[in-house]
């Protein structure tokens, strides 16, 4: 049988592993089909594709692209798709302009909140990769403002807490049309991993599929059943393909690649969908 992960990080974005570390770690766990899904960067591909060829691992194109709908972020995994596509590398080239401006705002209101100079700490924190608020959150717990990561996102960065900035990422419509352009294939990431009730997830899936949206994520690590069939269920409403991804930032005992559920029968795997990825 064959295991998939369609979604995991490296440190070119919020990864702790670099990705060659994250492709050792898949063939150990014995995943045969992987994808490297940074926010908004495809730069650590051509490295986790040069381990990945030598150790039998078919390695897909990918991205996680932040997007903004109705307010919310959403994220959309692009799949398959030429990684030096004039559209792409404009669209992650706008896309880490608006990152480093929305950090340096967020820097700025921690200063505010009583942080110094976490821009330059989370910047330190990030390396050569892209600065998330994954890298604030560490820096937070780190020198002990709060205890772990959840916390740093309940008091400081997320959503209307003293350090949340609106993002201005690209739309939904435009990332779509841009992995389409690009060659791949868009799938909704982790539907029910935004905080919203199931009545908007719904609204967001038929905008997705109506906006030529391919695929979502329907096997995730750490769901429960009632999550997984909740999410079959959304894949057949919507007549959406399905894919499967960890969402692997670091090791720990929740989250591991290829810990996937298999998909239904009756739902196409994303890369069924499209011939010259299978
Ligand atoms: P950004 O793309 O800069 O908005 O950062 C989002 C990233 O922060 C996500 O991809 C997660 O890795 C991480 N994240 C978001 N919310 C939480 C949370 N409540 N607890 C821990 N990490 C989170
Ligand atoms: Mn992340
Ligand atoms: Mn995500
Ligand atoms: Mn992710």
């Amino acid at each position: 049988m064959i295991k998939y992960d369609l979604h995991c990080h490296s440190t070119a974005s919020d990864g702790i592993l670099s990705p060659t570390e994250v492709v050792l770690r898949a063939h150990e766990k014995g995943v045969n089909v992987l994808a490297l899904t940074d926010h908004d960067t495809v730069a650590g591909v051509p490295e986790a594709r040069k381990h990945a060829e030598a150790l039998g691992i078919q390695l897909i194109n990918g991205v996680e692209l932040s997007t903004l709908w109705e307010g919310h972020s959403i994220h959309i995994v692009g799949l398959g798709f030429d990684l030096s596509h004039e559209k792409m590398t404009a669209l992650l080239a706008e896309q880490a302009n608006l990152r480093d401006s929305r950090a340096q705002e967020i820097g700025a209101k921690l200063a505010k909140a009583g942080v110094a100079n976490a821009y330059e700490e989370a910047k330190k924190l990030a390396g050569e990769g892209e600065v998330t608020r994954a890298h604030y959150a560490r820096h937070l717990v780190q020198i002990g403002k709060v205890a772990n990561d959840g916390q740093a996102f309940k008091r400081y960065l997320g959503q209307g807490k003293s350090a949340y900035v609106k993002p201005q990422w690209v739309d939904i419509p435009s990332a779509i049309k841009i992995i389409h352009a690009a060659g791949g294939v868009a799938v909704l990431a982790h539907p029910l991993r935004y905080t919203m009730t199931t009545k908007w997830v719904r609204k967001l899936a038929e905008n997705f599929k109506a906006w030529g949206g391919d695929a979502m994520e329907i096997s995730g690590c750490g769901q429960s059943r009632d999550q997984y069939q909740l999410l079959v269920k959304l894949a057949e409403e919507h007549q959406l393909a399905g894919s499967m991804g960890s969402d692997f930032h670091f090791p720990c005992a929740w989250v591991e690649l290829g810990k996937l559920a298999p998909l239904p029968a009756h739902i196409p795997l994303v890369l069924e969908i499209k011939n010259d990825l299978v």
